[in-house]
């Protein structure tokens, strides 16, 4: 198996439902994550996926949550976004478009979501 990753980040704000303590009052976080996909063929250029391909991939997840308040966005009207449920719209989004993009090729392994420097959630299936 070969695996790539590739790490991004956005700022935005969001507030959680049904907590007590200082997340549930609107604040801001300067998010990070992860992205690593898994695959056991390589193109015919020798790469899993291009990683610009995979920038492209997370740059259309991120132009939604990038400087918005999360909570206000879907699935997060609804959904808490935590830094669990955000890494799991993650893991579900790229891995969607990468169904179509490399045919199946190439599957998502896992999505880290930092928070902050010393907290970070991962979503694997
Ligand atoms: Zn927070």
């Amino acid at each position: 198996m070969y695996e790539v990753t590739v790490e991004d980040s956005f700022a935005a704000g969001h507030y959680l439902r049904n907590y007590r303590g200082k997340c549930e009052n609107p604040h801001g976080h300067n998010y990070k994550v992860r992205v690593t996909l898994r695959g056991a063929e390589l193109d015919k250029a020798g790469l899993l996926l291009d990683f610009k391909d995979l920038k492209e991939v997370m740059k259309r997840v991120i132009d939604r949550l990038d400087h918005q308040m999360l909570n206000e966005i879907e699935p997060f009207t609804v959904l808490n976004p935590s830094a669990e449920n955000l890494a799991r719209y993650f893991y579900e989004q790229a891995n969607t478009r990468l169904k179509t993009v490399t045919s199946g090729r190439v599957n998502v392994k896992d999505v880290t979501i930092w928070e902050t420097d010393a907290t970070t959630a991962l979503y694997t299936e």
